[in-house]
């Protein structure tokens, strides 16, 4: 039986595990498939507090992870696939394991959005991809013209790390502003290699005859003009959604899946708690997480407290 087990080990899942280790709970952190979380597709993060020269995604997420188990948090490469918080202590299943678990802390972050257009998931792999710093490199996409799709600040951190490589980028909006905080847009608007194509979306990505992305159709949503755009990749980032399917029926969520807590980091079911961007569709920040990790971990061990552990 575990005191604490908490799913998914990005920002908020390490730093619950950091406190509830240091609490003495020997925390558990199943770590899904992705360890480390979104955060390790990412270049330099500069914006966690610390890190005056920023820092890797991937480092800050190994160092999270490193700085955790030195106070006894245990890492299990495994994803949850069932839970059942009808009663304690809480039943888990994990790659068909039975796990116990007198508190859980859901730490599941979010995953790309999908377009949903036709070529989008036949291509996938193929020039589109959802990770600019994951495959941005490859040799197909050098010296080539790509299309970055979205106007937030993942849209414009992709663009300009695709100017190391693409001959132009060009940055496809729905809208005819940027909703990219000042400082990203500006970096990208001013950079010469990225041309933005405003008021328009991809309808169709090309051509899953020739079994590669050969380019785009556009629409104009002002004029409804339709177009061609060639390009060899297609990097999609326009938001995430919450991983929280396999808690649906059992925690209370929002209409779009993000996860409500209650009564501090504390859901609707008394010993299980949320931190992290599966409950956060306001400020999705490294930090903001950590900070929410930390917030679970502290009501978590406090409820265990009360239950005289
Ligand atoms: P986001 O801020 O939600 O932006 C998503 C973008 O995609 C928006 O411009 C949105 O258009 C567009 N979009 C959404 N659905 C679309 C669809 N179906 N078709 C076409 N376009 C669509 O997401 P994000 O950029 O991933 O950022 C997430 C959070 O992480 C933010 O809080 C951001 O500040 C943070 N972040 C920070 C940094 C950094 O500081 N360096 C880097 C990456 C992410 P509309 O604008 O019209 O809604």
């Amino acid at each position: 039986m575990e005191k604490v087990v908490i799913i998914g080990s990005g920002c908020a899942g390490w730093t619950a595990a950091l406190y509830t280790a240091r609490a003495n709970l020997q925390p558990r952190v199943f770590t899904g498939i992705q360890p480390g979380g979104l955060l390790t597709t990412t270049s330099i993060v500069e914006n966690f507090p610390g890190f005056s020269d920023g820092v890797d995604g991937y480092e800050l997420m190994m160092r999270m992870q490193k700085q955790s188990e030195r106070f006894g948090a245990k890492a299990s490469f495994g994803t949850v696939e069932k839970v059942d918080f009808s009663k304690r202590p809480f039943a888990l299943t994990v790659d068909g394991e039975k796990v116990e678990a007198e508190t859980v802390i859901i730490a599941t972050g979010a995953s790309h959005r999908h377009l949903g257009v036709p070529g989008e998931d036949l291509l996938e792999t193929k020039g589109v991809t959802y990770c600019a710093t994951c495959d941005g490199a490859l040799p197909v996409f050098r010296n080539q013209p790509l299309v970055v799709v979205g106007g937030g600040d993942s849209a414009c951190e992709e663009a300009l790390y695709l100017t190391r490589f693409g001959s132009e980028i060009f940055l496809i909006h729905r809208r005819d502003s940027l909703r990219a905080s000042k400082i990203m847009s500006d970096r990208a608007l001013s950079n010469p290699k990225i041309k933005p194509v405003w008021d328009s979306a991809v309808t169709e990505v090309l051509d899953v005859k020739q079994d590669k992305v050969t380019g785009v159709k556009l629409k104009n949503l002002k004029t409804g003009a339709e177009s061609v755009l060639n390009c060899a990749g297609v990097f999609i980032a326009i938001g995430h959604s919450p991983n929280t399917d396999i808690f649906k029926g059992q925690i209370e969520m929002d209409a779009n899946g993000f996860i409500i807590p209650r009564h501090g980091m504390m859901t609707n079911v008394a010993g299980v708690f949320v931190a992290g961007d599966c409950a956060d569709h306001v400020y999705r920040q490294a930090i903001t997480a950590a900070g929410a990790g930390c917030a679970a971990a502290i009501d978590a061990e406090r409820f265990l407290a009360a239950q005289n552990h």
